[in-house]
């Protein structure tokens, strides 16, 4: 199956992938965590995009197509793959449909108060790139990955000025993806305002699992 998730940030679309993962049997990708990995080590790729996601603004169509459409073109995502983050402009939507077809985008359907709470308490795995939150959702071990052990810390583009500005890009750029993916009848929209295990049944449900 080839998912795209779609959503504003923090409304959890992360932590469904990681779980999603098991029931589906294709691999999670996401851009955010690839730009993540390649700012962790300095690599061109990271040394372009490290300011531009710090301040919460986009990385260019140009590039990140081109990410995706390498990251596509491996082995393990010739039977599937949960697109999380990508694509997030009208460009990007297109380019993709020219390389894979979807079979449907998943719409995270969450009020913004509830985005605020989510990314206010966002924590995140230095090491693997694993989610927790402050109040829903702590390590066992304060400051420590449950998965590998790995430092916890809060995302520069979680700072309040960052957050302000995803948002309003997440309103002016992405959120028209909605009525694209509708437009085409692949859009399945999923209550992900409950609890996180409750969000799973929402999703099983939706995609009649
Ligand atoms: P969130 O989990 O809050 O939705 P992500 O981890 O998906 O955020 O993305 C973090 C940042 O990486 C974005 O704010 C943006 O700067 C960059 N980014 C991720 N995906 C894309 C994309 N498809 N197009 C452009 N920039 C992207
Ligand atoms: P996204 O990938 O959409 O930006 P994340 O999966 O990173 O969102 O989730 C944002 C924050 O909200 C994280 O701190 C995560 O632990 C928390 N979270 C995710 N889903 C839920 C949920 N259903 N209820 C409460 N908190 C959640
Ligand atoms: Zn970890």
């Amino acid at each position: 199956m080839k998912l795209i998730f779609l959503g504003p940030p923090g409304a959890g679309k992360g932590t469904l992938a990681a779980k999603a993962v098991d029931i589906l049997k294709v691999p999670h990708i996401s851009t955010g965590v690839i730009f993540r990995s390649a700012i962790a080590a300095k690599s061109p790729l990271g040394l372009k995009v490290k300011a531009i996601i710090d301040s919460g603004k986009l990385v260019d169509d140009e590039t990140t197509i081109e990410l995706v459409k390498e990251r596509l073109a491996q082995g393990d995502a010739q039977k599937g793959y949960i697109l999380d983050g990508f694509p997030r402009t009208i460009p990007q939507a297109e380019a993709l449909a020219r390389f894979s077809s979807a079979d449907k985008a998943v719409n995270f359907d969450i009020p913004d108060s509830a985005v605020l709470e989510r990314l206010s308490g966002r924590r995140v795995c230095r090491k693997c790139g694993a989610n927790y939150h402050a109040v829903f959702n702590k390590p066992k071990t304060a400051g420590v990955c449950d998965a590998c052990g790995g430092e916890i810390y809060v995302r520069e583009d979680d700072r309040e000025e960052a957050i302000r500005k995803r948002l309003e890009v997440y309103r002016e750029q992405t959120a028209p993806l909605i009525g694209f993916y509708r437009k085409k009848g692949l859009l399945l929209d999923v209550d992900a305002s409950p609890g996180a295990d409750e969000v799973v049944g929402n999703f099983r449900k939706a995609l009649g699992l």
